[in-house]
């Protein structure tokens, strides 16, 4: 009995380590995409990882340490603004920084096979697809996949006072965090497991500056 009880506690024990190391591991990613964004925005970034001699070392495995889902505008490209080089950022890229079960399962092969423990989704300022949803009329063509995933964030948006193509900005970015949170079998339950974090964040087209929204972060 009591050496059933000893093994109990030893594997609490090695479960809450290891989702204290995740934790961790998470946040030191966040800290690395800060640090970074704030070199490219200062106008030094440091052009890391992007050199004949990173090339060869991840060649044969890579080892990113973020997912980013991001906007497919040209003006949004997450190495450059993250300062970051080869085999650093997992990147999913759409308009409208939507996923769909494409999507999400480049997320799960990530998180699962790669071991990477965070997943950014990074909206912008002044998105097109998020304008163009909140004009509406008639999308053509594929067009319309785009503009049905997006609506349900501009028709919230529009409960909400302020400026509606910005509100739904935000709001577009909560909603893929909380799919991505909630997606069954396997993100949901890293995220209940604390392997990984999802955060949503604003890039601004401005000043370069990219605001993680920490709190509220599923
Ligand atoms: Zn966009």
């Amino acid at each position: 009995m009591r050496k059933f009880m000893y093994t109990n506690v030893v594997i609490l024990l090695i479960a809450l380590l290891t989702a204290q190391l995740f934790a961790q591991s998470a946040d030191s990613s966040i800290k690395k995409l800060v640090d970074g964004n704030k070199r490219y925005v200062e106008n030094k970034p440091t052009h890391q990882n992007q050199t004949a001699k990173r090339r060869e070392e991840v060649a044969n495995g890579q080892k990113p340490f973020a997912v980013v889902i991001t906007c497919s505008d040209s003006r949004v490209p997450p190495e450059i603004l993250f300062d970051q080089g080869i085999g650093d950022l997992f990147v999913i890229r759409t308009a409208g920084n939507i996923v769909d079960d494409i999507g999400l399962g480049s997320i799960e092969y990530a998180v699962e096979h790669l071991k990477v423990p965070l997943v950014v989704v990074l909206g912008h300022e002044r998105c097109g697809a998020v304008d163009a949803t909140v004009k509406g009329g008639e999308a053509p063509g594929h067009i319309k996949a785009l503009v049905s995933n997006i609506v349900r964030a501009v028709d919230k948006a529009r409960t909400k006072k302020g400026d509606l193509l910005e509100n739904s900005i935000k709001q577009n970015i909560d909603n893929v965090v909380e799919q991505i949170s909630k997606s069954k079998p396997i993100l949901e339950e890293f995220v209940h497991e604390k392997k990984i974090k999802v955060v949503g964040a604003r890039y601004d087209l401005d000043d370069g500056a990219v605001k993680f929204f920490t709190n509220g972060g599923h």
